[in-house]
């Protein structure tokens, strides 16, 4: 995995866990947990970057996006049905569900998150350029590409890095914020003006 800024936590890391094992602890707590069936398990982000962050993940132990094979083009659909279902539970909020081209944590995982952004966890511009450039692998079009061509495109480093380091841009209208404070303000005009 690469080798992103850490969460921060206030929890003491044990000897034998890595930082990046951190998700299949939460998949095993009660708490994280919302929702499960044979194949998947649905936890609440624990550092949310929107009102609602979800993370839907497989039993099977598949590291990331990039592990992924045609073989497994029916759990993908079952993840993206599974999300599906979560959003359509929140009809007032828009979502967006995807993969992280360069994850940081182990274990194949889909966001399944509000486009308000509204979260004091969402403190960074790789934070921000995750979830609003391609560097977000969209659910459709990763289950797509796996029924036409069984694998899902590789995105050259380079490419990737460029996403996270793009300039600050709202995903609903043009403006460019000068930082995140910035956009952050921003964010909750397309807050307010929703719920005039
Ligand atoms: P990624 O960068 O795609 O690997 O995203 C990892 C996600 O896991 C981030 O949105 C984090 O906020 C979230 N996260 C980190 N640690 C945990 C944890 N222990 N339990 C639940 N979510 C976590
Ligand atoms: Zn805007």
């Amino acid at each position: 995995m690469w080798k992103r800024k850490v969460e921060s936590t206030t929890s003491k890391p044990t000897k034998k866990c890595h930082w990046s094992t951190g998700l299949l602890k939460s998949m095993e707590d009660p708490e994280c947990k919302i929702k499960e069936d044979d194949k998947i398990i649905v936890i609440n982000d624990k550092y949310p970057k929107a009102q609602f962050h979800y993370l839907v993940l497989p039993k099977e132990d598949i590291l990331s996006i990039w592990h992924v094979q045609g073989k497994h083009h029916d759990l993908l659909i079952h993840m993206h049905n599974v999300a599906r279902t979560l959003v359509e539970k929140q009809s007032n909020h828009e979502f967006i569900m995807g993969y992280h081209a360069m994850p940081s944590m182990q274990r194949l995982h889909l966001h399944v998150i509000s486009t308000d952004f509204n979260s004091p966890c969402l403190k960074t511009k790789y934070h921000w350029n995750s979830f609003t450039t391609p560097f977000l692998l969209h659910s459709s079009d990763v289950c797509r590409q796996l029924r036409e061509t069984g694998e899902v495109k590789k995105i050259p480093t380079e490419t990737w890095k460029d996403y996270l380091n793009t300039n600050l841009k709202c995903h609903k209208c043009s403006t460019q914020p000068k930082n995140m404070p910035d956009l952050k303000r921003h964010l909750l005009t397309h807050i307010d003006s929703k719920q005039q």
